[in-house]
């Protein structure tokens, strides 16, 4: 099931297109289980979720891969890396395992945790072709569509893109780039994507964790602390998170960090969310009003009652309206 972001154009599955001669595409996967380090929240250090793998999703993506590249062309063939072509149904005809209803390629002993890469080239290696077939390898278990947040997984090998978090959280999908108040408690503390159709998943509960990782990453956290991130500067962000996070807008990473701390509800986020309320920019502050109406409680209330006297946007007065009577109905 490639993303919709990458099919740009008909015909952008033909190999042809990558490179003009190709014969061959090789497809490549890197057991991926064991890589993420999840520190467990404290109350009062509320910490967000990167997504699964998501620190090294273009490292692992390209070891294998470029391994495979610089075999080829030391044997004197072309290689094109790609990310273009559909590489989990090509896995499937490569034998590698099938598609399960989250979308994920499969494989006995690796469960879902598989990174695809693919490589085009004119070497004319021996293929295999296992061919697809429309055969439904998961019966009648529904539990990755189920607890999909969004609803974007919808069960019959199909999915709706527009309802991806990983799309909402980039200010893309179906609500462009303000997610309104009664979507927000689904992106729950996740700063990119959601790992819930992975981790749900039957065929990933025995798993062997991978202790080594043959490829260079940042030492950065997969959970940051979220009360950091609100007033970060764009080099704190830098230094925080992973670039694989912030290369998607670090406006957006902060609005995920405000919305994951008012999911929290944690009081603790009081102090840096009303700091907020003043001094960020206008969908960012009218977020910080939101979390503050999800924290409740005397404290948070007072700072939006506060804010209320003097804030003039209209969008985020209309923001502290809504937390101040959030913080009645309790
Ligand atoms: S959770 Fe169930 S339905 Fe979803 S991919 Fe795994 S086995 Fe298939």
């Amino acid at each position: 099931m490639p993303c919709n972001a990458t099919l740009v154009a008909p015909n952008t599955y033909d190999p042809k297109i990558i490179l003009p001669n190709a014969v061959t595409v090789v497809i490549v996967g890197m057991y991926m289980y064991g890589f993420d380090k999840i520190k467990p929240e404290e109350p009062g250090h509320p910490r967000g979720n990167i997504g699964p793998w998501t620190r090294g999703y273009v490292q692992a993506g390209r070891y294998a891969t470029d391994a495979v590249e610089s075999f080829l062309e030391d044997e004197g063939y072309e290689t094109r890396f790609t990310n273009e072509l559909p590489y989990r149904t090509l896995a499937v005809k490569c034998g590698l395992g099938k598609i399960g209803r989250n979308g994920f390629l499969f494989s006995e002993g690796l469960g879902c945790y598989i990174r695809l890469g693919a490589v085009v080239t004119n070497a004319p290696l021996e293929t295999v072709n296992y061919t697809t077939s429309s055969e439904d390898p998961c019966g009648r278990c529904r539990l990755c569509v189920d607890s999909c947040p969004t609803g974007a997984l919808k069960g019959e090998n199909d999915w709706d893109a527009d309802m991806c978090l990983h799309l909402w959280q980039q200010g893309k999908g179906k609500y462009g780039d303000y997610i309104p108040i009664e979507e927000r408690h689904k992106c729950g503390n996740y700063l990119m994507r959601t790992g819930k159709c992975l981790q749900v998943c039957i065929r990933n509960h025995n798993l062997v964790p991978r202790e080594h990782f043959p490829f260079q990453v940042e030492n950065k956290e997969d959970s940051p602390e979220l009360i950091p991130l609100v007033l970060a500067s764009e080099e704190e962000y830098k230094d925080l998170l992973p670039y694989n996070v912030y290369k998607y807008g670090i406006p957006y990473i902060r609005r995920d960090s405000i919305i994951a701390l008012g999911n929290s509800k944690d009081e603790a986020a009081i102090g840096v969310l009303s700091e907020g309320l003043r001094a960020l920019p206008e969908k960012e502050r009218g977020l910080c009003a939101w979390a503050l109406g999800e924290i409740k409680g005397e404290k948070a209330y007072m700072v939006l009652l506060e804010a209320e006297k003097i804030e003039t946007g209209t969008l985020v007065r209309s923001e502290i309206q809504h937390a101040l009577e959030a913080c009645k109905i309790t």
